[in-house]
């Protein structure tokens, strides 16, 4: 074992000064939430091609994902079509977490009622990854919203790790959920010119918001972290992954599976933000270390998205 020693040295001195350059690629884990959907489109086919097609992306760029779950959803459409997205997940080999039955907060429901609401939530995607011989364990909040005032975020919390679950945190957050609805009503009119439109603001501005998360750990921790990245299962996200594929080559970004990324260090720093906001992770950090993150690229999206996003939905952000 020894002779290659100075071979695996030599490669780290190579990398390590490589002129201007990461000394490697920053980990990123991919977590898609509300699944079976999220979209304005009611469609069943549409929904369906959505997830096929976001399913082959990330396989043909050999992106590991997650997706969070809303089983209150499954009635939204049919139930069984519905079922077979979650199963379609499995088959490909991504995981799946639970997001809530109803996507509720629990700054609405209270801790009893949410808890209830995640228990209800579980059924239909654990009996599905015992067949996959995996095991239900990641939750994310509905809005980012942890539990206010902290008895409730301590009480949910204790609940949490007793019952097996891990707390999916979120280092970038791109707000795609507010592009992608005015995306699935420019798909509707078949308006391509505003798909395109839309499309290039949204990858401008994941790519000013990755750059402001990047930024922000090197402050927090002085290094490059794993991060963790909110996305929605959308027909966006499916049309963009190439786009974000490109992307993420660009900016040095290896997308990794969840658990790999949150072997990082930084997620042990402890969440001390026991607010009624529902804000990312970097932001909680940030109080509990006490160091300001920067203004420069943390903006909210362009005001005609935002617009746009209004008038076809007036519904709160996923
Ligand atoms: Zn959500």
């Amino acid at each position: 074992m020894l002779h290659f020693r100075p071979i695996l040295l030599a490669a780290c001195f190579l990398s390590l000064w490589t002129p201007g350059a990461q000394a490697r690629d920053t980990k990123v884990a991919l977590t898609f939430d509300d699944l079976p959907a999220l979209s304005i489109v009611s469609d069943q086919s549409y929904i369906d091609t959505s997830n096929i097609r976001l399913l082959e992306g990330l396989k043909r760029h050999h992106f590991p994902a997650t997706g969070f779950v809303n089983e209150g959803k499954l009635d939204e459409g049919e139930r069984a079509a519905q079922i077979a997205n979650l199963k379609r997940w499995l088959d490909a080999g991504f995981e799946l977490g639970n997001h809530t039955f109803s996507h509720e907060s629990i700054n609405t429901l209270g801790a009893a009622d949410y808890i209830a609401d995640i228990v209800h939530g579980e059924p239909v995607t654990r009996a599905l990854m015992d067949r996959h011989h995996r095991r239900l364990r990641w939750f994310r909040h509905p809005y980012l919203e942890t539990g206010y005032p902290a008895a409730v975020k301590a009480s949910l919390n204790a609940w949490l790790s007793g019952h097996g679950y891990r707390i999916a945190p979120v280092t970038i957050d791109a707000e795609d959920w507010e592009f992608a609805e005015p995306y699935d009503d420019a798909v509707a009119r078949t308006d391509s010119a505003a798909q395109r439109k839309i499309k290039s603001a949204y990858l401008a501005y994941t790519e000013k918001r990755i750059g402001w998360s990047l930024a922000s750990a090197r402050i927090l921790f002085g290094r490059d972290m794993a991060h963790v990245m909110l996305l929605h299962g959308t027909r966006l996200n499916a049309d963009s992954i190439d786009d974000l594929a490109a992307m993420f080559k660009r900016l040095h970004l290896h997308p990794v599976h969840l658990a790999s990324a949150m072997r990082d260090r930084a997620y042990r720093t402890p969440d001390a933000y026991d607010g009624k906001d529902g804000i990312g992770w970097l932001e909680r950090w940030s109080l509990s270390l006490g160091k300001d993150l920067p203004d420069a690229g943390n903006e909210d999206p362009p005001a005609d998205i935002q617009a746009a996003y209004n008038r076809v939905d007036g519904d709160r952000g996923r």
